[in-house]
């Protein structure tokens, strides 16, 4: 009897598949399945040939493959290149235009954590379920989900008359500086489309980016009178730039710490008679003895953020603290910007909604917004503030950044028949 109940719940559910899926979007789902083998291939091939980002022979070579697939199915392809000064690769960009549906700006990257010079590992299935391999999470596996779900879409003829960018960076990992060079064309591209996808690594099945948090830098600088530490606290010598220094982290922590997917963090502190902070090898030195009032601090923090208004919200609240100064102390603040912040706009939430509705009718749950404080920042941070965008739409699996990175491949092919499906609809 349970038995016989259960087989119609079932039935139930496939009968309501058949419905809510058209005959054309089962044709994409059937191709996706049966070039499963084909699609793995590729992304073994990619995975092989080593693209850290210093890397540039081997990001041009991956970007050379991917830029063969795109060509295939009909799309132009371009290298951009940058000036030798930013001693990066460039990026691969391959598009069509048309007059059907949205314009879409898919992005990915080419390039991967894992430099030459480390010990390389090929691609591995582990299992029937993972395979391992440099970059297969992060995020060559989403490079193939894309064009897996676009060979899908050309088999039905449905790519005719859309207009669809590829976006695939070359120095994603570590973008070459300044960004206003390294990311310009990036940008030029994206105000062109209607809405922005991102191919990172999924979280899971039922969790998409609508919002990622921005990263900037901070430094603060204290100084005070130097002297016999005997006149401390005295009205002629004050408090010293140490007391001022810690003065003014306290009072941080007090004003803002306990402000949502706000996040400042002091991470390297020098303080003495004699101080001196080298960024670029992250290393400080300080003099100083304990008989003698220091007279010299720096601070070196990140400051991180979830919209524009609150980093400058922030920003002013510190600037505030910092100009009360202790007795014989003085202090300054200097702020940097580093990449802006996916803020969570009603149109990425707009955007969910359409994801979240293919997922239904695929019966494959629910998909909910993930938490920004969960993410850090990536390259559609920088288009964000020009389109509805969402990311997190790429391969699953864990260890990004870390030798041993794994994908699943058993949700792969789902997520790829679901992201083919979200492209058709928003492309008729
Ligand atoms: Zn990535």
């Amino acid at each position: 009897m349970k038995k016989t109940y259960l087989f119609l719940i079932l039935l139930a559910g496939f009968n309501s598949f058949a419905q809510k899926i058209s005959s054309t979007e089962k044709k994409i789902i059937e191709h996706i399945k049966t070039n499963a083998t084909q699609t793995e291939k590729l992304l073994e091939q990619v995975v092989n040939i080593n693209s850290g980002t210093l890397n540039h022979e081997g990001v041009r070579q991956v970007g050379k493959i991917f830029s063969k697939e795109f060509e295939e199915m009909g799309f132009t392809t371009e290298w951009v290149s940058l000036p030798d000064s930013l001693n990066r690769a460039g990026h691969l960009v391959a598009y069509r235009t048309g007059k059907k549906g949205k314009k879409l700006f898919l992005i990915g990257h080419l390039d991967t954590v894992f430099e030459k010079s480390m010990s390389f590992t090929p691609f591995t299935r582990l299992n029937d379920s993972i395979a391992t391999g440099q970059g297969v999470n992060d995020m060559k596996g989403g490079d193939v989900m894309i064009i897996a779900a676009l060979k899908a879409l050309q088999a039905q003829k449905l790519l005719d008359d859309t207009s669809i960018t590829i976006y695939f960076t070359g120095d994603e990992e570590s973008s070459g500086k300044p960004t206003s060079i390294s990311r310009k064309d990036f940008i030029d591209r994206a105000k062109q489309s209607d809405i922005a996808l991102a191919y990172e690594t999924a979280v899971s099945f039922n969790i998409a980016a609508t919002a990622r948090r921005g990263s900037s830098g901070w430094e603060l600088t204290t100084t005070g009178k130097t002297g016999h530490s005997s006149g401390l606290f005295s009205q002629n010598m004050g408090y010293g730039a140490i007391y001022e220094a810690a003065r003014i982290l306290d009072e941080f922590r007090e004003a803002l710490s306990s402000e949502k997917y706000l996040t400042f963090n002091p991470g390297v502190i020098s303080g003495g008679t004699e101080v001196s902070y080298d960024p670029a090898l992250a290393k400080g030195e300080a003099i100083g003895k304990t008989n003698i009032i220091a007279q010299k601090v720096i601070v070196q923090g990140d400051l991180r953020f979830i919209s524009e208004m609150q980093k400058e919200n922030a920003r002013n609240k510190m600037r505030e603290i910092v100009a009360r100064h202790l007795n014989g102390t003085s202090a300054e603040i200097k702020f940097s910007d580093g990449i802006p912040a996916m803020e969570p706009t009603q149109a990425n939430a707009d955007l969910l909604k359409v994801l979240n509705q293919v997922s239904l009718d695929l019966n494959m749950g629910e998909v909910k917004a993930g938490d920004p404080g969960s993410r850090g920042a990536g390259d559609i941070s920088y288009i964000a503030q020009y389109v509805p965008c969402l990311d997190g739409l790429g391969a699953s699996g864990k260890g990004a950044h870390a030798p041993g990175e794994i994908i699943n491949l058993k949700e792969f092919p789902g997520l790829t028949q679901r992201t083919a499906l979200l492209i058709y609809r928003l492309t008729q």
